[in-house]
C-alpha cells in the first residue's frame, strides 16, 4: 500500500489531495465522486513532486 509523502497515512484514504487541490471533499461533486481526470492529473504531479512515483505508473527511463 502506498504511503502519502504528505500526512503518511495510507494514499488511498487520505485527504491530502483535496487540500492540496483547494478542494473541499464535504462539497459534490468532489464528495460523490472523488476527483476528476483533470484534478487527478494535477495530484498525480504534486506526489510526482514530492518524489513519490503512483502504483502502475513507474516510467524509468534512466
Ligand atoms: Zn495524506
Amino acid at each position: 500500500m502506498e504511503e502519502c509523502p504528505f500526512c503518511h497515512c495510507q494514499l488511498i484514504g487520505c485527504d491530502c489531495r483535496y487540500e492540496h487541490l483547494g478542494l473541499d471533499p464535504e462539497q459534490e461533486p468532489t464528495f460523490s465522486e472523488g476527483l476528476n481526470d483533470e484534478q487527478a492529473e494535477r495530484w498525480d504531479k504534486i506526489l510526482r513532486g514530492k518524489g513519490l512515483i503512483p502504483y502502475g505508473k513507474e516510467t524509468r527511463s534512466e
